[in-house]
């Protein structure tokens, strides 16, 4: 089937709902569908690669995993196991006709029309699980990777852990991350960083953040109300690796500011050089050289033409249909 091209925008024109492939036009849901109204979903963000030998999802077990612990956390039970949800999402990608794409597995509470229940609660209403997928270029634009991005501390405080857990990713959570990313955006940021309640560095509004100093590696750890991100982990694995030391620890506000350098990780914006903080400079205001390496390696992993740390199956080829599907670059 020939993907969709919306405002040449290249999206699958198939969806996977429930254990089964459906047409994009009919992925769509009532109005009343709990989530939207109470903000009960949880999702994974995950890429698929054009590498040097053929397409291949990054971290596929690990964002399944992570998307199936988010559900638990909210004690949704999508029906569907985590290989289920692996190779759902490979033979929906082989379907969709695109080489490389952004992929959005999506769980939510929606609504039964025949036993309609509108309260919050939510345990009444049945789970759904989607998987769609698009073709999305750089997050934070295609100059941001090399020259860095300006951005501000947010006046908006993280979310807490012991009201909206972080650890999950949920769709509720992403109302404070639009509240820091559209302050920072009118202020003529590309992002902001929020702080926690306790005044802490936390993370972006979708990335994890790591300052570099002296020549080491420190990021905010897992006790601050910080997504677990899979890019955050695979780049402690390959500093670490490289023999960078790498510290995750509780960072404060002023540590942005005198840090030799700084940078985003996630699946959108991969690894994002920051070069300034609330206008002031970061290290030489462009690039800075561990930036750079980590980069490199980082790149050449989900190219594929070095493996992972430990050779850790960190790729899963898309292939021909038929064809084994896991594979270790
Ligand atoms: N923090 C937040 C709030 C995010 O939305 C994301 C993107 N999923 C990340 C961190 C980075 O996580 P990952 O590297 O797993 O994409």
């Amino acid at each position: 089937m020939a993907e969709k091209d919306v405002n040449t925008m290249k999206i699958s024109p198939v969806v996977w709902k429930n254990g089964e492939v459906i047409k994009w036009d009919d992925a769509r849901v009532h109005v009343m569908t709990h989530a939207l109204h109470y903000g009960s979903s949880v999702f994974e963000g995950i890429r698929c690669y054009e590498t040097s030998q053929g397409s291949a999802v990054f971290r596929l077990t690990e964002h399944i995993q992570r998307l199936l612990n988010s559900a638990k956390i909210y004690r949704m039970d999508t029906r569907f196991t985590r290989d289920e949800i692996c190779n759902a999402t490979v033979d929906l990608i082989r379907e969709s006709g695109l080489e490389s794409c952004y992929i959005r597995p999506v769980v939510f509470r929606g609504l039964d029309e025949d036993k309609p229940s509108f309260g919050v609660y939510g345990l009444l209403n049945p789970i759904e699980t989607y998987i769609a997928m698009w073709q999305w270029g750089k997050y934070l634009g295609e100059e941001a990777l090399e020259n860095g991005i300006d951005v501000c501390v947010s006046s908006w405080t993280r979310i807490t852990s012991n009201s909206m857990p972080a650890m999950a990713k949920a769709g509720a959570n992403y109302m404070n991350s639009q509240l820091i990313k559209m302050e920072a955006k009118q202020l003529g940021f590309a992002e902001g960083i929020a702080l926690d309640d306790r005044g802490l560095v936390s993370e972006g509004s979708g990335e994890n953040i790591f300052l570099v100093n002296n020549g080491k590696l420190y990021t905010p750890a897992l006790g601050a109300s910080i997504l677990p991100g899979i890019t955050r982990d695979s780049i402690i694995q390959i500093a670490r690796e490289m023999g960078i030391e790498v510290i995750e620890t509780a960072v404060q506000r002023a540590a942005l500011y005198i840090a030799d350098e700084l940078f985003f990780t996630g699946t959108a914006a991969e690894i994002s050089p920051i070069r300034s903080v609330d206008h002031i400079k970061v290290g030489s205001g462009k690039r800075g050289p561990i930036t750079e390496a980590i980069q490199k390696e980082f790149f050449a992993i989900i190219d594929a033409t070095r493996p992972a740390p430990n050779n850790a199956p960190w790729l899963t080829f898309v292939g021909e249909a038929g064809e084994k599907k896991t594979a270790v670059a």
